[in-house]
């Protein structure tokens, strides 16, 4: 067997790594006895070979030879031979498809003399010179790299002069005065004659192909499909079968069953008298797969026959494409089809009910991202829409309202029943209400991980964020776009969280039938009972549990009705807003002991009703709330704010001692890095009581609920831990707090405590930290920030997307756990944290939690739970099921 060509014969759909998709599934048609025009694969490792030196690898030439000689004297015919010719293709073909990415050149080995032998052979004239100009428009464009409209447009105005409308009615003359003005084009573009002689043909349409794996479309392509840049293309050889030699003939494309919608049932598009691209370059009307069975029976029944043989061999939808030459079918490629989310899940149901797969099968070919795109509400997909801005797509949905530019608008306008659609620069916790109020947000400023985006997601709101060119002006309430329209507050606009588009006015919107079947109602969609039924699967086999990040009552019956084993995640600071923000300011400003702790009694009854709630909420199941993480000084005016309102009022000799003291208080506060400054434990080492009043909270909370029958589970977490000592610092208070509760209350109380691990000191130095905790949940929000040295509310908008473009990352660390740097010390603090305590309960509570990628990386490092937003837990419970299938010992 020779190095870097394989006949189709040699190959099977296992190849995939060296001969492409395209070459692997040729092979294992050929050897199914199905009919493929005969030919033979030039291997990826020629590519990269070619790619790394620019220049074919040795023996390439001779063993291409070699195969040519086999082929020919298979078909009986030599290439480009003048009195009866063999033809061949040139097509790309990588491990993993990118449709119409690199490039294809058909009917190489024609030339002047050839394309007479064909005529005479064919006995076609027109059908002859038809192919030639073919052959020099794609080699023109594809090998010699000219501009692809210089061809159509002389193509173009060839069928003006003639007055006709379609390429199909050019005669033989017409085409061969075409030939001649492409010959010229060649001439006048690349200084040289289209090259007569056909090796020299195919050999630049090889390296042609070569090359085209690294075309900008091609690599842009790679990284929105996580497709290693490093692969390079398979090129596939093949003999030509003619879909152009007139009625009798054409090329289509069919799929096993519908990609759209997943229903059963052959679904294609035919064109008669046409070759490749044709197809699918809409340049005429096709024909559905039944215009095929009225103009040529035989094949079409032959098709159909091959479309179930197909589908039975690969057990998947198959996407086929296939020309049929003067009534003869010939297969050119089959792969598995590429589908939407409703038709993969739809399809993976439908093939266990026909015995084709098992359910852990199924499961594992839908990827969690499907299914997530299942769950959120859509716009109709045919509504007509044009998008004026586009950000981040932070938080996916769809959303319409008016626009309110602050969030008492947004409170007030929601309260008289308006959709709202809240637009900041940017969203502070300040901000929150409004954000609950409104239907979805918009921000222009910062990135996926800002609070604007991780709030949006946790109330599964819908959110868009860093939409740059949207500048907002209070002064005259409304926003402009950047080179677009000014929209005043008040008019209505259309929110995609998952494009990141913004549209002007009302698009149609709507509730997914998914999500209306996991709320229980009855909906007759059998897309829905399809994930209903894969969901419990995975929930059978999956090793990980599936907590959520839940605040507030509603978002914990929310979470639990999606699934979720518990809280792993209950974010305090939203409890210190509002009317409450006053005790804040209290605790604060207090000059001692005594005034803090008057603050503090008064926040405590506050906090235990939070609580009890929540408690109630996840009756028996775990809730680990955390204690305040933030610094305190964005529960305190803004500093420029106050002291205007200071300088105000003594110039006009107002004195307002409570205003002086809060600003001196805020100046006190005021850091340059708050996210690096007096934040998590720091905050409950520094001010005395804080932290044990909210342990003091919770534990008379869950002493209420069990006086009420109830069976509370709460766990103390502690935020931001860098050193065993401020941890056992703080659960020394936490511990006698919960004592006192418990000796007061005359009852025994299952309080773990543990801490987020966020830091890297903390998880590098894990193994002394879990002698003080009975859990970690890693945060990897903080986690990546603080490794990597990124802002997490800054840095999305600013620079990732050119990091993206120039491959630093594959994705946002944001988004999917970094593997090797975040991931790395999340394995560390697993390893170490697990030495010194066996039994440690171990989950992750970042964003991250809840990305399918991610997921995948928690089971194998062995956490005990992933923690995420309530809308993504069926993503999660369905990621967990898959990693379990894909970790399970052969
Ligand atoms: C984290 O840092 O990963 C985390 C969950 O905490 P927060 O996002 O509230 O900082
Ligand atoms: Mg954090």
């Amino acid at each position: 067997m020779s190095a870097y060509v394989r006949e189709f014969s040699e190959g099977n759909r296992d190849l995939k790594d060296l001969l492409g998709g395209k070459g692997a599934n040729l092979a294992e048609m050929t050897n199914l006895g199905l009919p493929v025009p005969p030919g033979f694969t030039i291997t990826t490792e020629a590519c990269r070979a070619f790619l790394a030196t620019e220049r074919e690898p040795d023996g390439l030439d001779a063993e291409v030879d070699e195969h040519l000689r086999v082929l020919e004297q298979g078909r009986g015919r030599r290439l480009g031979d003048p009195d009866d010719p063999l033809l061949v293709s040139v097509r790309s073909g990588a491990k993993f498809s990118m449709p119409g990415m690199m490039e294809t050149v058909l009917d190489v080995g024609l030339n002047d003399a050839s394309v007479t032998g064909l005529a005479r052979v064919s006995g076609d004239d027109r059908f002859a010179v038809d192919s030639y100009r073919r052959l020099l428009q794609m080699f023109g464009t594809t090998v010699l790299g000219i501009d692809a409209d210089l061809f159509s447009v002389a193509l173009e105005r060839g069928m003006q002069r003639r007055g006709v409308r379609a390429d199909t009615q050019l005669d033989a003359d017409d085409l061969r005065a075409l030939v001649q003005e492409f010959q010229g084009i060649i001439r006048e573009q690349t200084g040289a004659d289209f090259p007569q002689d056909p090796r020299e043909q195919l050999r630049l349409a090889i390296r042609a192909v070569f090359t085209s794996w690294n075309t900008p479309r091609a690599a842009l392509y790679r990284r929105q499909e996580h497709i290693p840049d490093d692969l390079g293309t398979a090129v596939t050889v093949q003999t030509m079968v003619f879909g152009n030699r007139g009625e009798r003939s054409g090329s289509g494309v069919c799929f096993t069953r519908d990609p759209a919608t997943g229903s059963p049932g052959g679904y294609g598009d035919y064109l008669p008298n046409a070759q490749g691209e044709d197809v699918v370059a809409g340049i005429r009307n096709t024909l559905a797969l039944d215009g095929l069975a009225e103009l040529d029976r035989p094949s079409y029944d032959q098709l159909m026959e091959v479309m179930s043989t197909l589908e039975g061999h690969f057990r998947d939808l198959c996407d086929i494409e296939f020309t049929i030459e003067d009534g003869s079918l010939w297969l050119l490629q089959v792969r598995v089809g590429k589908r939407t989310a409703e038709a993969a899940v739809r399809i993976a149901a439908d093939l266990v009910d026909e015995g084709v797969i098992d359910l852990d099968e199924a499961l594992a070919r839908v990827p969690g991202q499907q299914l997530a795109t299942l769950l959120f509400p859509r716009f109709a997909p045919d509504a007509e829409r044009t998008a004026v801005a586009r950000g981040l797509s932070a938080s996916p949905g769809a959303a319409v309202g008016r626009v309110a530019l602050d969030s008492e608008t947004a409170v007030a306008w929601a309260a008289r029943g308006d959709d709202v659609i809240l637009v900041r620069k940017e969203t502070t916790p300040d901000d929150l209400p409004g954000m609950v109020a409104a239907r979805g947000i918009l921000t222009s400023r910062g990135g996926k991980t800002s609070h604007a985006a991780v709030v949006a997601r946790g109330m599964g709101r819908t959110c868009v964020c860093g939409a740059e060119a949207i500048e907002i002006d209070l002064d005259s309430r409304a926003f402009r776009v950047r080179g677009g329209p000014v929209v005043a507050e008040g008019e209505t606009v259309s929110v995609d969280g998952s494009t990141g588009e913004v549209f002007l006015g009302a698009v149609p919107v709507g509730d997914s039938s998914v999500v209306r079947q996991m709320a229980g109602e009855d909906v007759d969609d059998p897309v829905g009972a399809a994930a209903a039924r894969l969901l419990a699967h995975a929930d059978s086999v999956r090793r990980l549990a599936v907590r959520a990040n839940a605040d507030t009552p509603d978002d914990a019956r929310r979470a639990r009705q999606l699934g979720a084993a518990g809280i792993g995640l209950c974010r305090t600071e939203h409890m210190f807003l509002g009317e409450r923000r006053e005790l804040v300011e209290e605790l604060i400003v207090a000059a001692d002991q005594a005034g803090r702790t008057a603050a503090l009694d008064r926040l405590l009854p506050l906090q235990r009703a939070d609580f009890v709630e929540v408690l109630a909420a996840m009756d028996g199941l775990p809730v680990t709330i955390r204690l305040i993480d933030p610094p305190l000084h964005e529960f305190l005016p803004d500093l420029t704010d106050l002291a205007v309102r200071v300088a105000l009022e003594d110039e006009r000799h107002v004195e307002d001692e409570h205003d002086h003291t809060l600003l001196t208080a805020v100046r006190r506060l005021h850091e340059q890095n708050p996210m690096l400054g007096l934040r998590g434990v720091r905050l409950g080492i520094v001010i005395p009581g804080l932290f044990a009043m909210q342990a003091r909270a919770v534990a008379e909370a869950a002493a209420d609920r069990v006086a009420a029958g109830g069976d509370p589970r709460p766990e103390l977490m502690v935020p931001l831990v860098a050193s065993d000592r401020e941890l056992r610092l703080v659960r020394d208070q936490l511990e006698q707090v919960v004592a006192d509760v418990e000796r007061s209350r005359g009852l025994r109380l299952e309080i773990p405590i543990g801490t987020m691990i966020e830091l890297p000191r903390a998880a590098v130095t894990a193994d002394r930290i879990a002698r003080s905790a009975d859990f970690f949940s890693f945060g990897t929000n903080d986690l990546t920030q603080m490794t990597w040295g990124f802002s997490r509310d800054d840095v999305e908008s600013e620079f990732v997307q050119d990091y993206l473009d120039q491959g630093i990352f594959a994705t946002s660390p944001f988004e999917s756990i970094d593997v090797e740097g975040v991931g790395e010390l999340v394995r560390t603090g697993v390893r170490l944290g697990r030495g010194t305590r066996p039994d440690l309960h171990l989950g992750v509570c970042g964003e991250h939690g809840g990305d399918p990628r991610s997921i995948h990386f928690f089971d194998e490092v062995g956490l005990d739970y992933v923690s995420c937003s309530p809308y993504r837990v069926p993503v999660a419970r369905w990621e967990a099921g898959r990693s379990a299938i894909e970790l399970r010992p052969c």
